[in-house]
């Protein structure tokens, strides 16, 4: 199976980027939009083993570049979804 650990990673992160935004919709709708945006902007992480994803969760628990790329495209996401919402 071909899964793109960058959704999980995304899901991980949105909380704790959320807590500084407690203005904005957290509905399932403005969440979805959210990941679809941020998803867009960052470079998919496919993996095909269960090896695989251990192995790229790891690397990127070590990256302070990668981790701070999700958090500042996340927080470009919850702006954009604030201003617009399509709930
Ligand atoms: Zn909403």
């Amino acid at each position: 199976m071909l899964r793109n650990l960058m959704e999980d990673i995304v899901s991980d992160a949105l909380p704790s980027v959320l807590r500084k935004y407690p203005e904005v919709c957290t509905c399932t709708k403005c969440i979805i939009d959210i990941k679809a945006i941020a998803l867009n902007n960052l470079k998919p992480q496919y993996t095909a083993t269960e090896n695989g994803e251990v192995y790229i969760k790891a690397l990127n628990e070590l990256d302070l570049q990668f981790k701070s790329d999700v958090t500042k495209e996340l927080s470009h996401a919850i702006e954009i979804v604030s201003k617009s919402p399509r709930h």
